[in-house]
């Protein structure tokens, strides 16, 4: 689930081809996972806003194993991926840009990649780090392996880890993709170290572009991009679980030209343009992309100095 989908959707079909209409369930009381009200309403079909922070989700009710079925072997080439592992050289780009800004909190220690796909950012960390990951997609987790990563392979909420053991944690455009994301991030704040950094990428719904997009901004697609974030919800959230916000970027990202290829083709319709993007020599081509609506935060676990009595 690493770096942000590069393939864009039919508007009526996901990815793992789960219609949303059959997906869809309205819940009989929904909560907000951010702030805990039960006032929220309908931004757009099948799409939910709380009143009261705004944080908004998509209303689905898919079980467990279906979940596995989404993170299956269609997910990272033909699936909301053209083809990620024909992209690794870009992605590693990014990903070494992520390192940098890292660094800047914590430059060595243990370091805990969810969502970490086919190792390739444990690949570029593991120089300062002691890495390890967790990857729903079994593929991909035991190719991380077989070059010689620790990797969980299983859900993230599922994992017995030991609280604070990790001077970072990172998510890299994964925390969109959790169901119920009070769960998630009350795990990722427990098993940070005191000092620590939990560092991630999102989609901004609250940026220029969403707004302007509408219920077409290139991000909303359930069932597997369920939480729709906003630096005001971000940084609620985090401080809820005692997380400080220390650094919030718009970076720029490599793509590649394929992906920019099949975005372009997708939303205008042009066939051709799509028919392009599956040539494999374009996956290698590197294209510099920013729309503002993707944001980079670090957000630090305070010391807690006990005073002597
Ligand atoms: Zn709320």
């Amino acid at each position: 689930m690493n770096a942000e989908c590069a393939a864009e959707v039919d508007e009526q079909v996901d990815p793992s081809g789960v219609r949303l209409s059959e997906a869809s369930s309205l819940s009989k009381t929904p909560v907000c996972a951010v702030c805990g009200s039960k006032d929220s309403g309908e931004l757009y079909q099948g799409l939910r806003r709380c009143g009261i922070c705004t944080f908004v989700w998509a209303d689905l009710n898919i079980d467990p194993l279906k979940m596995v079925e989404l993170y299956g072997d269609n997910y990272f080439a033909d699936g909301e991926y053209l083809n990620y592992r024909c992209e690794e050289a870009i992605l590693k780009l990014n990903f070494e840009k992520s390192l940098r800004r890292i660094r800047q909190y914590a430059n060595g220690g243990t370091l805990l990649e969810v969502g970490s796909a086919y190792g390739y950012f444990l690949d570029v960390a593991r120089t300062y780090f002691a890495v390890s990951g967790i990857e729903l997609n079994k593929s991909a987790a035991t190719c991380a392996i077989s070059r010689g990563h620790k990797v969980y392979q299983g859900g993230f909420l599922d994992v017995n880890l030991p609280d604070e053991s990790f001077d970072v944690v990172v998510c890299l455009a994964t925390l969109e993709h959790f169901p119920e994301p009070d769960r998630y991030i009350e795990k990722i704040a427990r098993l940070v170290k005191p000092g620590g950094v939990f560092y991630f990428s999102t989609c901004d719904m609250g940026s220029w572009f969403a707004r302007v997009s509408g219920r077409k901004w290139r991000v909303i697609h359930p069932p597997t991009h369920v939480s729709y974030w906003s630096v005001k919800t971000l940084t609620r959230i985090l401080a809820r679980f005692n997380l400080g916000v220390v650094e919030c970027k718009r970076l720029w990202e490599y793509r590649s030209l394929a992906s920019l290829l099949h975005l372009v083709g997708v939303r205008l319709r042009i066939t051709l343009l799509q028919r392009l993007s599956k040539w494999h020599v374009l996956s290698r081509i590197p294209f510099p992309f920013n729309l503002g609506d993707a944001v980079f935060i670090a957000a630090v676990k305070p010391v807690v100095h006990r005073v002597a009595r």
